[in-house]
């Protein structure tokens, strides 16, 4: 068996040429979506990441505004900014690219964006939401595996599927939308035991652990759909996940592969949710901007 490619490139596209549409549909009220990138330092990786962001942006005529901190900037003036872009009635979505320098607390930087913009879907509210299954705005990287699994025609329900990695970011958000698919869903870590004995029996597979080559074919159930997050820079510069694509594609009868799978439909997600916040702020349904959530009346 040759497994099918399953094209986060080709998806992504089609989605962003959608969101013309709802752009210009929040034009004709008067409302242009606008996401705030947050960027301190100067890691390459996340210049490259958030160069991707706001090209997408462009892309999708969404206004974006970058607010760029030194590395040795203080958590007060990250948190200042925030509470500014949190009042700013032209940002929707409000965007903390990470990693954060150490003296920052990044949890607190995160719990500080109001829960309306909160379009990465990582302040407790919507990770608590994302829990029972009420999320504003899921998480981009776990929603876009969400809808290239849909394009297999693949009922998950009942299904086994084996998360690899258990990050807050990607594989905790990542079973948990699968679990409210009604999914049977296992999460693997890096200390789990036999790896290989769990994720044999995945209908489908999930790996996010940044290690290459951590998937290999006998590893993998015949038949399977295979999602590879990982996103790793080998030492000759080429760019691979962390499924051994060339070997698993023979076993699999779906796989993503590395570049042009989850990568491009995450930064896709990222633009979805900050047209829902702003489609949420014109037809009136986002809480006050000010107004703290837990203030809030129950709707
Ligand atoms: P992370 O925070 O480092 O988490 C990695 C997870 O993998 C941890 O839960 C870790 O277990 C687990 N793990 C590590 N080694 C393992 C092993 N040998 N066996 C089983 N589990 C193992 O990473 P992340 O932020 O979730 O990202 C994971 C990968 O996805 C990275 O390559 C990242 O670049 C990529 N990524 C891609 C996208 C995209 O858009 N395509 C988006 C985000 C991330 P412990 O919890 O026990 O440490």
């Amino acid at each position: 068996m040759t497994a099918q490619i399953i094209d986060g490139k080709h998806l992504a596209r089609r989605l962003r040429t959608r969101f013309r549409e709802r752009v210009a549909a929040l034009s004709m009220r008067g409302v242009v979506p606008g996401l705030a990138v947050v960027l301190v330092g100067d890691n390459p990786a996340s210049q490259v990441y958030v160069a991707n962001k706001v090209k997408a942006c462009e892309e999708s005529q969404v206004r974006s505004f970058m607010h760029r901190f030194p590395a040795a900037c203080t958590e007060t003036e990250l948190l200042e900014r925030i509470g500014e872009l949190n009042l700013d009635p032209a940002t929707h979505g409000i965007l903390v690219q990470l990693p954060l320098p150490p003296q920052v607390n990044v949890r607190r930087v995160l719990e500080s964006i109001v829960v309306d913009k909160d379009v990465d879907g990582f302040h407790l509210y919507n990770v608590g939401a994302l829990v029972v299954g009420n999320s504003i705005f899921p998480p981009c990287t776990p929603y876009g595996v969400q809808l290239l699994l849909e394009t297999t025609g693949i009922d998950v329900a009942g299904k086994n599927v084996v998360v690899v990695g258990a990050s807050n970011i990607v594989g905790k958000p990542m079973a948990l939308m699968l679990l409210q698919k009604e999914a049977t869903v296992t999460i693997c870590h890096a200390k789990t035991r036999d790896l290989a004995h769990h994720t044999i029996h995945a209908d489908i597979l999930v790996v996010a652990a940044g290690k290459p080559g951590l998937i290999k074919a006998e590893m993998v159930k015949e038949g399977a759909i295979v999602i590879d997050v990982g996103i790793n820079r080998l030492a000759d510069g080429r760019i691979v996940g962390d499924v051994d694509f060339e070997a698993v594609r023979e076993r699999a009868a779906w796989i993503t592969p590395v570049p042009g799978g989850v990568g491009p439909m995450t930064v896709t997600m990222l633009i979805e949710n900050t047209l829902r916040s702003a489609e949420r702020f014109a037809q009136g349904e986002a809480f006050h901007p000010a107004q703290p959530f837990w203030q809030v009346p129950a709707r």
